[in-house]
């Protein structure tokens, strides 16, 4: 089995002043037993990379446009971030399909930038609140896993991350119940391309987690870890995060 993940999505927040958390979360978990991933805004990243030196914590940007570089003004391209000192770019987060109408071809298209890179692409799906009570939860993220991960990925290079929109910023979580059924339909899907080495792509869940519901989520079969988005601002909120991986 891969290392548990524990990703911080630090969205469109954090200046210069919050490179001291890197600090305050190296401080307190000096030798985590679980991978942990922070992806700050691109402004952060390269400040971030020289604050965390040789310390176990991996950077990722938010996203990565689909071509390497050219006239695409104010994207980022992933061998920029590479170049910046991320491993890893969340790619397809409902917040990108929603500001800018990003569709599974776009997310794939991103993901087949992200590998060509180097970089590690956690792959975003997840239902609307309107279609959970459709009762189309699971169609909806199967559509979108097979159209979003590209023919380049592989459990060494993709993490799928299930992020329920209405359960992102909300402080509404599904059940356990929930979140296990979506983790284990995502694993069978993967099954079925990734046969044998299935087992292999992390599966993280996101919305609003927090210190004191991730253990009991982190407890659901096939969840691999966490994409967390306002508890991962704060040492003092990511950190009990990471040690409950
Ligand atoms: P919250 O943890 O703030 O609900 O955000 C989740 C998320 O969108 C992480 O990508």
């Amino acid at each position: 089995m891969p290392r548990k993940l524990a990703a911080g999505n630090w969205k469109m927040n954090g200046m210069a002043a919050s490179l001291a958390e890197i600090d305050a979360l190296v401080k307190a978990h000096p030798s985590p037993a679980c991978e942990v991933l922070i992806c700050p805004p691109a402004t952060l990243i390269a400040q971030m990379a020289w604050k965390v030196g040789k310390n176990p914590i991996a950077l990722g940007g938010q996203d990565c446009h689909s071509e390497a570089s050219g006239a695409h003004t104010g994207d980022i391209s992933a061998p920029m971030l590479a170049d910046a000192g991320a491993s890893y770019v969340i790619v397809g987060h409902s917040e990108r399909r929603a500001d800018h109408r990003e569709t599974d071809v776009d997310v794939a298209a991103k993901a087949r930038a992200a590998h060509a890179a180097g970089l590690t692409a956690v792959i975003c799906v997840g239902e609307t609140e309107a279609q959970r009570d459709a009762g189309e939860t699971l169609a909806i993220i199967g559509a979108q896993l097979a159209g979003s991960l590209p023919e380049s990925a592989t459990p060494a290079n993709s993490v799928v991350a299930y992020e329920p929109v209405w359960a992102i910023g909300t402080g509404r979580t599904p059940t356990l119940e929930q979140i296990g059924e979506v983790h284990g339909f995502l694993r069978a899907e993967l099954a079925k391309r990734f046969e044998g080495t299935a087992a292999d792509m992390r599966l993280l869940y996101g919305g609003s987690v927090k210190p004191s519901n991730a253990a009991e989520i982190f407890a659901v079969a096939d969840v691999d870890g966490a994409l967390v988005g306002g508890a991962s601002l704060k040492a003092d909120d990511f950190g009990p995060i990471v040690a409950a991986l």
